[in-house]
């Protein structure tokens, strides 16, 4: 069988409107591409009517017919009854005319085959009791219109039974277009239905016609071929002519045509179109809820509005089109000629046979349906949005379509945009955090940089002050305490010292230090702090606080260094609290045991923000001069560095600072996963 309706893939824009408009839920949405699935499809077209993007391509028998137009076996054209609301402005001596132009040795219209099954149709009533057709069920389902016919066979296959044995208008007149001409004949229906091109391609009926084009195909033709129908010269159709036929493509005109007889008041017949309706209807029969007779089903609003009509005129005046047309034509109907080829149609088969060709869909269960519903983050009833954004109606029958292999996650649409933002955030965070890096990073080098010039003024400076210290040590020796000058001495002495420190530090702080390193216990090195700092008048009026963890494991480091880096840290808090304030020393171990981590935390003044980048750089302070040297955290920045480790520090203005230390418990693990952090709050 040959497809006839497929998705040109690059061109669907993932609006879902084809899975929406469906009816036998045939899409199925594989990488945001909608594709049409060929054995579900009914053929009905509405996907292709719908797809503002021309992303349904329909199969194309132009070129087969104009093939068929240039060999020898002349070629019949079967003009579908909705012609006259495809072509409004046209009369229909035009197209016949044009048609001929074309090449169609003969132009016959369809409508004659309507007349045909009519007969058909009131013979198996007659021949039934009380309405009952000869293995037909109740209701009988008229089986004019294929898509109806395919959709039973494929998703109700139980109401096969319910449809009425006879074939379609098209294969009637094709069959007794060559009961009448003979078989040496090619025949092209043509018509608003996508269906007809599979129902042309069911074994039962290959006799009846051998192409199909809808009347947007014709108009291809018709370009192709350099034909104008507004001035192609009038002609009429061949025999056989129709008589009420003509108004089967309107909703009831099967009844009508047939003269069963329809009162509203009976609930005999039912007449219903559109593809709600008709769906709806289905499920009513297939619950035994319908007491009708007969029932005649259109799946589009009757073939006026089937999904290759003219659409720029509207239902009413398409309608209007037919039974105006109908009219006028029934008035010239001569009746004796349209018996006689009643009559020599007698033998032509009308009746046919239908196959269950049911479509199974696997079950699925109320958990099954949580489960999915879970991955698009509907948690509970109140979840189910049933916006209808995916194209399904409700969130159960996206589900179910999921569970079927048909949906993606990536349709619901609540569930995308949650995404998207959580997505933003991630986004933005992963940029916060790249800006820190990179800030920490600038500091780093700088420090660094700073580092290599403070080394190379420090060794510089040591030699000669090293010089200045001996030489003043031994005039001073020489010259005895008692001299006059031994005071001097003793000052250029205490000055070359301090200048001893702070190159010392100087040195320390660009990690040309050496560490001694042993195992120590922390709360010793801290307990020696405390016991240091308590009597000194700067931590008077301050509260020292331990919350020192108890499973501490020893820590391989240098104990002199550390104790010095505490020793600043405390210093620079105390300094921080003129008033007072509370001194908290902390320190705990993580999980692992790696690390080793130690803090510091005051109540005091705090850091401007301003100021945190500049914190560990030598002789940044901020206090008044001859009080601070701004190298206590450049020291502790260096010995911290030598240890492998990190400080980081979070500070508020007015409210405190914490001074965090990560260190390695063991000397060769590096313990740099804490990051320099700023608190700007
Ligand atoms: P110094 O103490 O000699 O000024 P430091 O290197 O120890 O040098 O400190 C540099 C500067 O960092 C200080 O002048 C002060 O402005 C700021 N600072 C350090 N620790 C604290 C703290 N705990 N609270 C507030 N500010 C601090
Ligand atoms: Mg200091």
């Amino acid at each position: 069988m040959k497809t006839v309706v497929w998705t040109i893939e690059e061109r669907c824009k993932q609006c879902y409107t084809c899975i929406r408009e469906c009816p036998a839920k045939a899409i199925k949405v594989e990488k945001g591409q909608a594709k049409v699935i060929e054995e579900r499809c009914i053929g009905c077209g509405h996907c292709v009517r719908v797809c503002t993007q021309n992303a349904k391509a329909v199969l194309n028998s132009v070129q087969t017919t104009l093939h068929f137009l240039t060999l020898d076996k002349p070629v019949v054209a079967l003009l579908a009854p909705s012609f006259p609301s495809a072509y409004p402005e046209l009369e229909a001596e035009k197209l016949v005319g044009a048609l001929r132009e074309c090449g169609f040795k003969l132009v016959v219209e369809v409508a004659f085959g309507a007349d045909l099954i009519n007969q058909e149709i009131v013979k198996l009533a007659k021949n039934s009791t009380q309405h009952q057709w000869p293995g037909t069920t109740r209701p009988i389902i008229a089986s004019s219109c294929p898509a109806v016919v395919n959709y039973i066979e494929k998703y109700v296959p139980e109401l096969i039974d319910n449809l009425m044995p006879v074939v379609s208008p098209m294969v009637a007149i094709g069959r007794a277009v060559k009961r009448i001409y003979g078989n040496d004949l090619r025949l092209v229906f043509i018509g608003p239905c996508i269906a007809k091109k599979m129902e042309m391609q069911n074994s039962q009926i290959e006799d009846s016609v051998d192409e199909v084009l809808t009347f947007k195909e014709l108009e291809q033709l018709f370009k192709d071929l350099h034909v104008q129908p507004e001035k192609a010269m009038p002609s009429w159709f061949d025999a056989p002519h129709p008589f009420l036929g003509r108004i089967y493509p309107v909703s009831g005109g099967l009844i009508r045509s047939s003269g069963l007889p329809y009162d509203l008041m009976d609930n005999e017949i039912i007449m219903t179109e559109g593809k709600h309706r008709v769906l709806k209807l289905l499920e009513c029969i297939q619950n035994g809820e319908i007491k009708a007779n007969v029932v005649d089903l259109l799946f589009c609003e009757g073939c006026i509005n089937g999904p290759f009509i003219d659409q720029t005129t509207n239902y009413f005046t398409r309608k209007q089109k037919i039974i105006e047309y109908a009219e006028t034509r029934r008035e010239r109907t001569n009746h004796s000629e349209w018996a006689q080829y009643l009559e020599r149609c007698k033998s032509v088969k009308l009746t046919r046979t239908y196959h269950r060709q049911p479509i199974q869909s696997p079950r699925i269960t109320e958990a099954g349906i949580r489960e999915i519903l879970s991955q698009i983050n509907k948690y509970s009833q109140a979840d189910e949005l049933n916006c209808g954004a995916c194209g399904y109606h409700t969130c159960r029958e996206y589900a179910r379509a999921f569970h079927q292999g048909l949906a993606e996650k990536e349709m619901c649409l609540p569930f995308l945009i949650e995404n998207l933002k959580k997505t933003k955030s991630e986004l933005q965070n992963s940029l916060r955090e790249l800006a820190d890096t990179q800030e920490m990073l600038v500091q780093h080098e700088k420090l660094a940089s700073v580092g290599q010039l403070a080394a190379g003024v420090a060794h510089e400076v040591n030699n000669p002050l090293g010089s200045i210290m001996l030489y003043a040590h031994l005039i001073l020796k020489q010259l005895g305490e008692q001299d006059e000058h031994s005071k001097d001495l003793k000052f250029i002495l205490d000055e070359a010292k301090r200048c001893q420190t702070i190159v010392s530090g100087l040195l320390n702080f660009s990690r040309q230090g050496q560490l001694k390193l042993g195992k120590h216990r922390f709360q010793n090195i801290v307990q020696k702090l405390v016991d240091m700092i308590k009597n000194q008048s700067l931590f008077s009026n301050i509260k020292i606080t331990l919350n020192i963890a108890d499973d501490l494991d020893s820590v391989e480091i240098d104990g002199d260094q550390i104790y010095q880096v505490l020793l600043n840290l405390a210093v620079n808090a105390a300094e921080a609290m003129p008033e007072g304030g509370k001194l908290t020393i902390g320190a705990e171990q993580d999980a692992k045991k790696e690390k080793l981590f130690i803090r510091i935390s005051d109540t005091g003044v705090g850091i401007p923000s301003e100021n945190l980048n500049k914190l560990f750089t030598p002789f940044f302070t901020t206090k008044q001069i001859g009080k601070g040297t701004g190298l206590g955290l450049a020291i502790v920045y260096g010995i911290v560095k030598m240890h492998r480790g990190n400080v980081v520090v979070k500070s508020q203005v007015g409210k405190g600072t914490t001074f965090t230390i990560a260190i390695p418990l063991q000397s060769h693990v590096v313990a740099n996963e804490i990051l320099l952090q700023q608190d700007h709050a």
